[in-house]
């Protein structure tokens, strides 16, 4: 339930192609640390842009499923052109009804985030296609800092290096 399907660097990895390989339709987006530094505001970078215009023009469905506050969901989300739920409660709430409301099996749809006890735990639940992605950011609450060693634990790897 914590392993991820897959591990990768960053978000941009998840090509279109890459995607269409795998069977998957849809993309469920945290964001915090994974799409954005965590807490920060601003323009979102032309890399992440480009990105998210290459999976549009493939008919990729992308969501943003974040626990962070509405205001930040809605900022990023507008920013972005991606729709959001937020804040939802991962792991146990937000996946389950982002598939519904995109009408796809849960194996049709990526669940992509930086955290092992929200995002994979809630992906795997719902039977999504899990991808682990290297944290953006390590300016972090201390929570946080805590969960990365037991992230790191339960992967059995040194903390800090993510793949
Ligand atoms: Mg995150």
């Amino acid at each position: 339930m914590l392993r991820p399907k897959a591990q990768l660097t960053s978000v941009t990895q998840l090509t279109p192609q890459w995607l269409a390989e795998r069977g998957l339709r849809a993309v469920l987006l945290d964001l915090d640390n994974t799409l954005i530094p965590y807490k920060t505001y601003g323009e979102p970078p032309k890399k992440v842009l480009e990105w998210l215009e290459a999976l549009r023009e493939t008919g990729i469905e992308v969501r943003l499923v974040s626990n962070a506050l509405s205001g930040r969901v809605r900022y990023w989300s507008q920013k972005l052109g991606v729709p959001g739920y937020g804040p939802v409660g991962k792991p146990w709430f937000g996946y389950a009804g982002a598939i519904r409301d995109l009408e796809l099996s849960p194996q049709e749809v990526a669940v992509v985030g930086d955290q092992v006890f929200t995002d994979i735990l809630g992906g795997n639940l719902v039977g999504a296609y899990t991808v682990l992605v290297t944290p953006l950011s390590d300016r972090d609450l201390m929570y946080t800092r805590l969960v990365r060693k037991l992230e790191a634990l339960v992967l059995g790897r040194k903390q800090g290096t993510y793949l």
